[in-house]
């Protein structure tokens, strides 16, 4: 069946499909007591330092992680998009079947560069291999590519899919998730990648990940009410290959036609049609999340703190110094 008629049939029943297998998983009570609510800052304490939002498809974070994205730039953070492949294997819109190769890559990559307008990113960064074939890339070349860009922006923390995450299918998304993880570390380690010094730039780890799964390891919430509406957005962007683009209106357009309506969609426009679809269908486990921690909308991460990952750094060490440093007489 072509994708876009399986997602008609789909909207017709009034499911989603891939809205229903947003890494947003229920998390059960008894593992909710060590997980960290991030609530929103006052001010920009985050002003000065640099995030890197990396993505293998245009939909993985207006789906996963555009709340809390848009949150960490508002509260201060300098922002950056980079996307690993170039969605080819991704719908192009209007064409009534899945484009061409060319087709579903220069949609997919004009609806990226909004979805880095509107998540407030100061640029994006397309790596541009291959959709679903990162499977066999070089991990080393990757990895290379992202130290170069850590290096180069000089990024204090990232978002991106949980290498360890499980009931992952796709290569895209634990290719890169693989690559970000080394990244982060040999970025900052003067022996690694040298030829990046002698050209000008400076070893860099990051401090800490936010990481997205479908099945995700939480360790922290993030309220994103605030950031709702430039989360719908985002996915409203998402035309061409995100499950949410106009669905609204469409559905809005097919039940008319049968003397039928529904409050949700409004009695307005097309747009406003599509932006309330997004919010209550495409943001219903955002909205489960944060009804279980109080707040209106809210995503999940499986969340590494500043020294709590990679070689070169022990907390015990590091614990003992703090406790038991003494100045020198
Ligand atoms: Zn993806």
């Amino acid at each position: 069946m072509l994708r876009r008629n399986f997602l008609t049939q789909l909207m017709a029943a009034g499911a989603m499909s891939k809205f229903a297998a947003s890494p947003l998983a229920a998390q059960t009570e008894s593992s909710r007591s060590n997980i960290f609510l991030e609530r929103p800052a006052t001010g920009q304490p985050h002003k000065g330092k640099v995030l890197l939002a990396l993505q293998a498809h245009s939909d993985d974070i207006p789906l996963s992680a555009a709340g809390t994205v848009a949150k960490l730039i508002e509260e201060g953070y300098t922002g950056y998009l980079v996307r690993a492949t170039n969605d080819d294997m991704g719908d192009a819109p209007g064409l009534g079947t899945p484009g061409t190769i060319g087709e579903n890559a220069l949609h997919n990559e004009r609806d990226n560069e909004e979805i880095a307008r509107i998540l407030g990113c100061k640029r994006t960064f397309n790596l541009n291999y291959n959709n679903h074939r990162m499977a066999d890339i070089s991990l080393n070349e990757l990895i290379s590519r992202l130290i170069l860009i850590i290096r180069l922006v000089k990024a204090d923390t990232v978002v991106c899919w949980d290498p360890w995450a499980h009931d992952e299918e796709n290569p895209d998304h634990y290719m890169l998730a693989r690559g970000v993880e080394a990244a982060c570390w040999m970025a900052g380690r003067s022996h690694d990648y040298e030829e990046q010094l002698a050209a000008g730039l400076s070893p860099h780890a990051v401090a800490d990940k936010y990481y997205f799964a479908r099945r995700p390891e939480i360790t922290r919430v993030v309220d994103i009410s605030a950031q709702i509406d430039k989360k719908v957005e985002a996915n409203r962007a998402n035309s061409a290959k995100g499950p949410a683009g106009h669905l609204g209106s469409r559905l809005r357009a097919d039940l008319a036609k049968k003397g039928q309506r529904l409050a949700v969609l409004g009695n307005g426009d097309d747009l406003s049609a599509d932006r309330n679809y997004i919010k209550e269908f495409g943001m219903r486990r955002n909205r489960e999340l944060g009804a279980k921690y109080g707040v209106e909308y809210a995503e999940a991460f499986h969340y590494l703190a500043p020294g709590s990952a990679g070689a070169g750094t022990d907390p015990v060490v590091e614990d003992y110094v703090r406790q038991h440093a003494a100045p020198v007489k």
